[in-house]
């Protein structure tokens, strides 16, 4: 008897244990709350995942946009976008705000689709500031962006006829609370485009380059970015013991050169030994708009026997620019390192305009970096990336 009282009591223990805990989950689900986001270049992540280039970015988002909270953990919140999709957040780039409302059911309004300037537009209205997503699609090329939390109350779509780029555009309801917009291009190529709502309101404006009036090198606006600076070195010479931050800067500086010589006008984010940020680096070139962007790096790896050039891209609609530099730096007598897609390199990031990544080689390989420090190579790949550019240029025509 005394044995079984003594079981009893352990169960009750342990019952309310159970019962504690199952209750503290559920305050946990109940605690949801919302968040705007802040600051110039909030993001949404995919999951937790963390490598040496941080988790797979889903897109960056406006500022003031809504956000629910379902959970934390670490520095990300973890959101819920719509019924079935979840996104992370860093916590430094939302706050609480308890005036904040999310309704039910947000229902989207009328679209129009016209054209001005550098820009074909499409803008559509919806109740609030709601969270969004866009990929690139190639064969035709289309931008398809998805709303979350929005069901369809758009009963027309008034195109203007201004528009000269943006050849269809339409949209679907995959989920009942997910808006599918798609945005089809009348030529095969993607330059680029802005997403973002309108300055006071929640009017979604996405903004479609338009090609530039002619696809000649001395009307193109290029912007070239040397790798790492300052405090932040980047790799190291095997040999020579010399510093990528100043290896980037030098061949940066010959492709500058090169361009301008040929009438390009070119944005360097930087020209001397400053640190400047990636998010910084990435505003900056949000304001210069240029119609390309030439990120310039070297690459290293433990093993010394790995070698050879590579180029680098985001999204599928600006890999034909990363095909065509990698296709000429070839000449040089690298090996083929490849052309690297889905890239979560910060300044890949950017849908704005079609950039490339250029991992010249490896300073971790005894013969690449003797090859890469000689004088003059600096031209030789300028010249290369330069021909690259006008093969990509000429392909578009
Ligand atoms: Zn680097």
């Amino acid at each position: 008897m005394m044995y079984l009282s003594y079981m009893k009591k352990i169960l009750i223990v342990l019952t309310i244990l159970v019962i504690g805990t199952q209750a503290s989950a559920q305050d946990g689900q109940a605690r949801s709350f919302l968040v705007r986001t802040i600051g110039p270049l909030p993001y949404l992540e995919y999951g937790t995942g963390d490598d040496r280039l941080g988790g797979a970015k889903m897109t960056y988002l406006d500022t003031n946009v809504v956000l629910k909270v379902i959970d934390s953990t670490g520095t990300d919140y973890k959101v819920q976008l719509s019924k079935y999709h979840i996104a992370y957040v860093s916590k430094a780039n939302v706050v609480a705000d308890s005036t904040l409302r999310l309704a039910n059911e947000n229902l989207s309004g009328s679209w129009m689709v016209s054209g001005e300037g550098r820009n074909d537009l499409v803008s559509l209205s919806l109740p609030g500031r709601l969270p969004y997503k866009s990929v690139q699609q190639t064969d035709p090329a289309r931008i398809v962006i998805d709303l979350y939390g929005v069901t369809s109350n758009t009963n027309w779509i008034t195109q203007r006829g201004t528009n000269t780029y943006i050849s269809k555009v339409w949209y679907e309801q995959p989920e009942d609370d997910v808006l599918r917009v798609f945005i089809e291009l009348s030529k095969p190529n993607h330059w680029g485009y802005s997403i973002a709502y309108d300055s006071l309101g929640s009017r979604l404006q996405i903004k479609v380059k338009r090609p530039p009036e002619n696809l000649r090198l001395r009307d193109m606006v290029i912007a070239i970015d040397a790798g790492h600076g300052g405090t932040n070195l980047g790799a190291s010479g095997k040999n020579t013991k010399v510093l990528e931050k100043n290896l980037t800067l030098q061949y940066a500086k010959a492709l500058e050169a090169l361009l301008q010589k040929k009438g390009a006008t070119v944005v360097m984010t930087r020209t001397t030994d400053a640190d400047i940020s990636q998010p910084d680096r990435t505003l900056l070139l949000r304001k210069a708009e240029p119609d390309l962007l030439i990120s310039i790096h070297f690459n290293s790896a433990g093993n010394p026997t790995v070698s050879g050039t590579s180029t680098y891209y985001r999204y599928i609609g600006f890999q034909p620019l990363t095909q065509a530099i990698l296709k000429r730096m070839l000449e040089l007598g690298f090996s083929n390192y490849g052309n690297i897609g889905a890239f979560n390199f910060a300044l890949s990031g950017p849908t704005e305009y079609p950039n490339c990544l250029v991992e010249v080689g490896f300073l971790s390989n005894e013969e690449e970096e003797k090859k890469l420090t000689k004088k003059g190579f600096d031209e030789d790949v300028a010249a290369k990336i330069c021909r690259g550019i006008v093969d990509w240029l000429k392909a578009m025509d």
